[in-house]
């Protein structure tokens, strides 16, 4: 069942958006060469505590950190660990924070240092292929509508998208009804409707879109080893539009990049 979301409900759930918007910023700040991932979890962990929020993952279905973080071939839920970055990954940080009994979780992939041409344009398509998906996500469009832009556009790249693992609902708990996959048919699905909040996050592999688990229950990898990326934000539709709750711009500013991507899904 969709839960639906009065304006009062979609204020707190900014607030709680906003907290991982700016831990998302804080770690841009840290994500270097050397650093470990367990060194970033727990400056995520520091900052979300110091700004009157839970991490939303830490214990969630028995989750052992604050960020699920997955460098290079590695798709989602990779767990910390003492294994330095290295100059030209990859990583994949995926954040969640629990305030006024609601969840923000969003999603960033970050370069280390200086990457190749192949990893920048995934991470550029990838980002790219979730604005074209929320833009869908208005009144009078389906389920349907968010992923077949999504896949549309990535597969076009020769990207593979991923299918075991999709987008959601998002409210007082962090996964609520609808699934929102990143593939789909136009005009097939659950309609959209006033109110709702969802998390659209496309996760897109340089090659295959086939997937394997580790056997630590969490880790999921690509199938081929190559390289995936994963962004994620948290969207309502709010007068039938599709409005941002959460915000990539403190990451902009951490890194330096002037962009206007988000400014047709800001509120009004
Ligand atoms: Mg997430
Ligand atoms: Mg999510």
């Amino acid at each position: 069942m969709i839960k639906i979301k009065s304006r009062e409900e979609i204020e707190l759930m900014r607030e709680s958006a906003l907290i991982v918007s700016k831990t998302l910023g804080e770690i841009a700040k840290a994500v270097k060469p050397g650093v470990t991932t367990l060194q970033l979890d727990k400056i995520a962990e520091e900052f979300i505590r110091d700004h009157g929020a839970i991490p939303g993952f830490l214990g969630l279905y028995d989750f052992p950190n604050t960020l699920c973080m997955s460098p290079n071939e590695q798709v989602v839920h990779g767990i910390p660990n003492k294994e330095p970055l290295l100059e030209g990954d990859i990583i994949s940080v995926d954040c969640g924070a629990l305030k006024n009994g609601f969840y923000g979780d969003h999603a960033y992939t970050f370069a280390v240092g200086e990457i190749d041409e192949e990893l920048k344009k995934l991470l550029d398509i990838t980002k790219a292929s979730l604005y074209l998906g929320i833009r869908e996500f208005k009144i009078g469009n389906r389920v349907g509508d968010v992923g077949f832009a999504i896949q549309n556009y990535t597969e076009k790249n020769g990207y593979g998208v991923v299918r075991e693992l999709v987008g959601h609902g998002l409210g007082k708990e962090m996964h609520e009804d609808p699934e929102m996959p990143n593939y789909g048919k136009r005009g097939r699905g659950k309609k959209f409707i006033e109110g709702m909040v969802v998390a659209i996050e496309p996760m897109i592999n340089l090659g295959t879109h086939r997937i394997k688990q580790f056997s630590d229950g969490w880790t999921i990898k690509t199938a081929d080893n190559k390289a995936s990326a994963h962004f994620e934000h948290d969207v309502a539709i709010v007068n039938g539009k599709p409005e941002l709750l959460s915000t990539f711009a403190y990451v902009n500013d951490a890194l330096g990049i002037i962009t206007n991507e988000e400014s047709e899904f800001r509120a009004s």
